[in-house]
């Protein structure tokens, strides 16, 4: 099943550009890792996918849907469906843990509503048992501020799990971690990616994390895909 399709996608800053003619397709439930240097793109295609940079030409399809196009309400269950995480994390360091994790259930119910802390029992649990997941349940009532980069980084993909998306996002999950720390979140990425039939895009920036952890390597380059398969196939030379 074909999850994302992407039909001669570009991006441009006014001249520069950023990401050119990419065509691809991720399958559902795919493990792929972005691999390039600083500049290359990489996050500027993970962002036109939830449409935090809009595509200056191609198309963007879910489903046969041009995401690219959405607007309003459909824009807004769109990015609820590609969760993400970020290299700083995003979260409100002044909140506690529990909190954060809730305001990933912000497109049901509004800012206001995830301040009041108004969510249902079940959705407590189900906040709950994600952060269980990650190993962080123990910290659910501390100040966010307080946690490790590794540890914030589990809040931050427990708060992508309760959005309940079919994709997750990742824009170099692991560039500001220890070694030991940069492992538990990519071993909870894949975790997450086989147990819940996830379809996980991230951006890294060393060959290696994604050999380990990806089952496709898409490798980037001024704005262009110049490798795109298996780890396997992929030489030290390329
Ligand atoms: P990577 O994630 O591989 O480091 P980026 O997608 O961040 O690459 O950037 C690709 C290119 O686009 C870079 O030259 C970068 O400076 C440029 N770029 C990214 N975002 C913007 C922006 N908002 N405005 C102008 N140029 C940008
Ligand atoms: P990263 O290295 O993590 O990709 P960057 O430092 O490239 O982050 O970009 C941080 C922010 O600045 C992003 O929102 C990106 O879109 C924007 N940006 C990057 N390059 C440029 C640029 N040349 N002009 C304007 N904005 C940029």
């Amino acid at each position: 099943d074909v999850m994302l399709e992407f039909k001669a996608l570009t991006k441009r800053f006014n001249d520069k550009v950023a990401v050119e003619d990419v065509s691809l397709t991720i399958p559902q439930g795919q493990m792929v890792g972005i691999i390039g240097r600083s500049g290359a793109g990489k996050s500027t295609l993970l962002r036109m996918i939830n449409r935090l940079a809009d595509p200056s030409g191609g198309e963007l399809l879910h489903k046969g849907v041009d995401v690219a196009k959405l607007k309003g309400a459909e824009l807004r269950a769109w990015r609820s469906n590609c969760a993400m995480v970020f290299q700083q994390f995003n979260l409100v360091g002044r909140l506690n843990v529990i909190t954060n994790v809730m305001t990933g259930r912000l497109h049901e119910h509004g800012f206001l509503s995830a301040m009041l802390q108004m969510f249902s029992a079940q959705e407590r649990a189900f906040a709950i048992r994600a952060l269980d997941r990650l190993g962080m349940a123990h910290t659910a009532l501390q100040q966010t501020d307080t946690l490790s980069g590794g540890q914030m980084q589990r809040v931050a993909i427990a708060r992508a799990l309760v959005q309940e998306p079919e994709i997750l996002l990742a824009d170099e999950p692991i560039a500001s971690l220890d070694p030991l720390n940069a492992k538990l979140v990519m071993d909870a990425l894949r975790a997450i990616n086989t147990e819940d039939g996830l379809t996980v895009i991230c951006n890294l920036h060393t060959l290696d994390t994604a050999r380990a952890y990806c089952d496709r390597i898409i490798g980037m380059q001024a704005g262009r895909v110049v490798f795109d398969g298996a780890a396997h196939e992929l030489t030290d030379a390329a």
